[in-house]
């Protein structure tokens, strides 16, 4: 039998709509380009989305054209991610750190129409315009007093702006209409496309509303430093105005004393971002002997936070919560917000358990499986490839059957390409990438385990365990590390250091210092470039 209940397809722009009603006195706060701050309320913002929206409509564009953002987190930006999903279109967020043969991929594999972008990326499309369709229309976000000289031909954002009507009668389509498109920004291969519902898009707000305690109350301020360009800033443009939060948007300036300042001046309760952006504020925390005003919470995800780095914020009176996913995922797999009895622990076993990648969030289905593709138990114990399935997550990649082929298994789940075991309460502990697992005489050592154990060492500011062809045992592990200070302890003391936590086997063969470590373009250290600058090393026991 069937219910009787009315079907309303979710809409993105009911989420900014329902906030400038309900949550009239949340604010985007945007350290902007031009150098200052910048702040509007929901209603405002909502003010300008439909000027946008009535702007992208005049110069053509409809149900299904793709628009695309080359552009830090500010204001400009979230208004780009409204306007065009609320018209029907589709925006195509880019990355900015893609290397020049990926933007000109991605651009002509969507088929976007016009690419709007922040003043200090203009010269990345100047260098590769030639290669871009010839008709694409260029936006620059700013004012006409800020435009700077270009040979894009382009328009400048407030001036399509001026004029237009505040408001809008949002049109309706049904829910599983294109809303959003991300590229994965894989280090082999073509960049994939992962193109967003709005109802995938709604739900994925709903999800992340439930599953922050503590942050997500009215009025709280969240700093997304996670970006906007890449994994829709873990949800957050959508989530926060559902609930009231206000943003603040931290503009290009992510170095440590730039994050500190800003999270000082507004008072920024919660901060979300990669690891490698902590370390940064971490440092400026130690040099100033104090917290940032008013901050008392971190979410760390997208690569695994090393287990010293929560211990040093949970020190500090820090809630730190540790979240996994994926851009195919919307991107929001686990959360950090342990049940009551984890915060409840003596603190080493509480910060063993934020160690770990979070709890499942509700709608993400999760199962681990082995060689064969035989399920595994979720025993806290076994460790298989690990499989998602849910609303949130795609059915395939953009315009790309080959790559979906090898994503998706035989009955419909995703494969993540990461290693992992999962408690019987949900609780799921990434153990590596599949491709970054050390094999070590048959037997498998986890490069995160490694790079957690030897972090923990303060003369190590960061650290990349890779795996080294060896004859004898087919892998070797290598520790690459950069130094905190002046201080280089040697392989000896390192293996000391680590030894509680690993079989004497596991430990790495050989330390090798550096000045910095290779990041991906979303700010992960890059072990294939790692690889490959170390394609002529040797080890120390085959030279
Ligand atoms: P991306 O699509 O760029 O967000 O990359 C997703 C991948 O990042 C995942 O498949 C994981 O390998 C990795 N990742 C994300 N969050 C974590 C985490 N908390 N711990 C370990 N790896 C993570």
């Amino acid at each position: 039998m069937q219910g009787m209940m009315m079907h309303r397809p979710l809409r993105i722009s009911d989420i900014l709509s329902y906030a400038a009603e309900v949550h009239p006195t949340g604010e985007i706060v945007s350290a902007r380009t031009e150098g200052d701050i910048h702040r509007q309320t929901y209603p405002q913002t909502l003010s300008r989305v439909s000027q946008l929206a009535h702007a992208l409509r005049a110069r053509g564009i409809g149900m299904g054209d793709r628009v695309a953002t080359l552009a830090w987190n500010g204001y400009r930006h979230f208004e780009l991610y409204y306007a065009v999903s609320g018209i029907g279109a589709v925006c195509h967020t880019i990355n900015p750190r893609l290397s020049a043969e990926q933007l000109i991929y991605i651009v002509n594999h969507a088929q976007d129409r016009m690419i709007f972008v922040d003043t200090t990326f203009v010269p990345i499309l100047e260098a590769v315009k030639d290669h871009l369709p010839s008709d694409m229309t260029y936006v620059v976000m700013t004012d006409r007093a800020h435009m700077p000289e270009n040979s894009l031909d382009a328009l400048c954002y407030e001036e399509l702006l001026d004029g237009q009507p505040t408001e809008m009668d949002w049109p309706e389509f049904p829910e599983d209409t294109a809303a959003g498109l991300c590229y994965t920004s894989g280090t082999t291969g073509n960049p994939k496309g992962a193109l967003y519902t709005h109802r995938s898009t709604v739900l994925h707000a709903l999800m992340i509303a439930l599953v922050q305690g503590s942050v997500f109350e009215e009025g709280v301020k969240v700093l997304p430093v996670v970006p906007l360009f890449h994994v829709n800033a873990w949800g957050l443009p959508y989530s926060a105005p559902l609930i009231g939060l206000t943003l603040v948007m931290p503009g290009p300036a992510l170095d440590g004393p730039s994050l500190f300042k800003l999270m000082d001046q507004e008072g920024v309760y919660s901060a979300w971002g990669v690891p490698t952006v902590w370390l940064g504020l971490l440092a400026e925390i130690k040099e100033k002997g104090r917290l940032p005003n008013g901050f008392g919470d971190v979410v760390v995800g997208g690569s695994a936070a090393p287990r010293s780095m929560i211990e040093t914020f949970e020190k500090h009176g820090v809630n730190v919560g540790h979240a996994w996913g994926m851009t195919e995922m919307s991107p929001i797999g686990t959360h950090g917000n342990m049940p009551p009895d984890v915060q409840a622990l003596p603190f080493d076993q509480m910060i063993d358990m934020k160690s770990k990648q979070g709890r499942r969030a509700f709608g993400v289905d999760l199962k681990i499986v082995d060689d064969d593709g035989n399920r595994l138990p979720h025993d806290g114990q076994a460790v298989g490839e690990l499989y998602v399935r849910g609303n949130t997550i795609v059915s395939g990649y953009y315009h790309n059957d080959e790559a979906t082929e090898k994503a998706m298994d035989a009955e419909g789940w995703f494969g993540t390409g990461d290693i992992a075991s999962i408690t019987p309460n949900g609780i799921l502990s990434i153990q590596d990438r599949s491709k970054d697992l050390i094999k070590s005489g048959g037997e498998w050592i986890s490069s995160i385990d490694l790079e957690n154990a030897a972090m923990s060492h303060p003369a190590i500011a960061s650290c990349a365990a890779i795996a080294m062809p060896h004859p004898k045992w087919d892998e070797r592990p290598v520790l690459v590390a950069v130094a905190a200070g002046e201080e280089r302890p040697g392989l000896e003391e390192m293996h000391a250091h680590m030894a509680e936590h690993f079989a004497k086997w596991q430990l790495p063969d050989d330390l090798v210092w550096v000045d910095d470590l290779p990041l991906t373009a979303t700010g992960k250290v890059s072990k294939l470039t790692l690889r490959q600058q170390f394609a002529d090393y040797t080890l120390p026991d085959l030279r």
